[in-house]
């Protein structure tokens, strides 16, 4: 039996749960009535004797533990796919990304993309649940981000309204200060990479160009992002500060979304790169003054000069801006601590959790052989999923809310901006 397993799943995508042993599926003996098989002890044998489920594997209807749907999104670099979890049921969102493609530069970016996202863990950044690895092919299990992107919903609906946008942006802000605060630069920042969950929080997404520097002051020399979001120290200088470069973008993206158009463009890249560093935009005056002050305090083209996040978090725009999640405590990115502690020692929540991931079969020895394997396993998939579901379901993912204000539904329709999507690159800063 153990054989059969092991050459089955030599075919397959790398993927530990197709070496359990005999063992841990239980003795076989054709006397024996049987056995009671867990969810996961099914689908694990499914997956390794099921000429159907093995068919779905290789022709890529199946991901690991995961039943694929169909695609949502493609990028520079890859293609999403919607995928839902054998088990769980959650719907998840699949970046696949063909390796034989990838030089030895875009496979180090890889590599970040998926170091940085385990280290994030926010309301308003989408997650990372697991990375599937096959011969060719890399697969980032991320949570599902149903609601669309910023980009085509101002280019379909027109600009937003202050407080949508005071809404989004603050959701931004919070997911770009909890990079921040982890030394994680995002890079790409842009209104194609803010997301919606179904329920209109924001996610933060696309962590391709992310990187990790030892402290905001640490010096970076490769161009990335798209050319209409960079700071003008991108096209002038050698080297530059993460921070301030995250910053600007969002600079770009807060004039985007209340205006409905781009501060800084051009039918050139020339031209594109001179307005950025003349820093000459313009502002309708029915923008309201706080938020004039806080585009102006960040469109700074010094970047020393330019507002940090901590001085944005604090400007009267967003003073009225109620976060609910203000508070909530990081969660360990492993399991282990749940089959390490006392029953007394673990919180209503981590015992949720461990209820759900044992009612599906997860043992604690499971989770115990899992350590050190960071989110390249099924286990780590299962327990990210759960443990995101049981957050989500004690209310750490609502959207804030303004203070004192009615919401305003009333959308103009300016549509100038309709179509130009902003395509990322990546060079050495010349
Ligand atoms: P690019 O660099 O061109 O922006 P990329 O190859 O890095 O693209 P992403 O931006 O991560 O890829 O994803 C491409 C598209 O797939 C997104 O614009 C979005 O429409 C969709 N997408 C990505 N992640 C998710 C998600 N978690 N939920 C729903 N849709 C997603
Ligand atoms: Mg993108």
């Amino acid at each position: 039996m153990a054989e059969v397993l092991y050459q089955r799943a030599s075919r397959m995508p790398r993927h530990s749960l197709y070496s359990l042993s005999v063992s841990s599926l239980g003795k076989l003996n054709e006397e024996d009535p049987p056995p009671q098989r867990s969810p996961l002890e099914k689908l694990t044998i499914e997956m390794c004797q099921d000429e159907q489920t093995i068919k779905e594997l290789v022709v890529g209807r199946r991901i690991g533990f995961y039943k694929v749907r169909g695609e949502i999104g493609s990028g520079t670099f890859s293609r999403v796919k919607m995928a839902f979890h054998a088990l769980t049921k959650d719907k998840v969102a699949i970046k696949v990304l063909d390796k034989t493609r990838l030089d030895v530069k875009a496979q180090k970016l890889l590599s970040r993309e998926t170091s940085c996202m385990e280290a994030l863990q926010h309301a308003n950044i989408v997650r990372l649940y697991e990375v599937v690895e096959s011969h060719s092919r890399l697969y980032l299990v991320l949570e599902y981000a149903g609601g669309g992107d910023l980009h085509t919903q101002i280019c379909s609906e027109g600009r937003l309204s202050e407080t949508e946008a005071k809404l989004t942006f603050a959701q931004v802000l919070s997911a770009i200060k909890h990079m921040h605060d982890r030394n994680i630069i995002h890079r790409d920042l842009k209104a194609e990479n803010v997301l919606y969950a179904c329920n209109g929080c924001v996610k933060v997404a696309d962590f391709g160009f992310s990187t990790r520097v030892t402290n905001g002051n640490d010096m970076l020399d490769t161009f990335c992002g798209s050319p209409h979001y960079a700071a003008p120290e991108l096209f002038k200088d050698k080297c530059y500060m993460g921070p301030p470069v995250d910053v600007w973008a969002m600079g770009v993206l807060l004039l985007f979304m209340v205006t409905g158009t781009m501060p800084f463009r051009s039918d050139t890249m020339g031209k594109l790169k001179l307005a950025i560093i003349q820093g000459a935009y313009t502002l309708p005056e029915w923008v309201s003054e706080p938020c004039q002050r806080l585009i102006c305090g960040i469109l700074k083209r010094i970047p020393e000069e330019r507002y940090a996040v901590d001085q944005m978090v604090g400007c009267d725009w967003l003073l009225p801006v109620e976060y609910p999640w203000t508070g909530i405590t990081a969660v360990p990115l492993s399991p282990l601590h749940l089959a390490d502690a006392e029953p007394s020692e673990l919180n209503d929540e981590e015992k949720e959790v461990k209820a759900s991931l044992e009612e599906l079969g997860v043992t604690m020895e499971h989770i115990r052989q899992n350590q050190g394997k960071g989110s390249h396993s099924p286990i780590s998939g299962l327990y990210n999923i759960i443990l995101h579901r049981t957050q989500k379901r004690r209310g750490t993912e609502t959207v804030p809310v303004v203070r004192g204000l009615v919401r305003d539904q009333k959308r103009e329709s300016l549509r100038a901006y309709r179509g130009l999507i902003h395509s990322s690159k990546l060079c050495v800063v010349q």
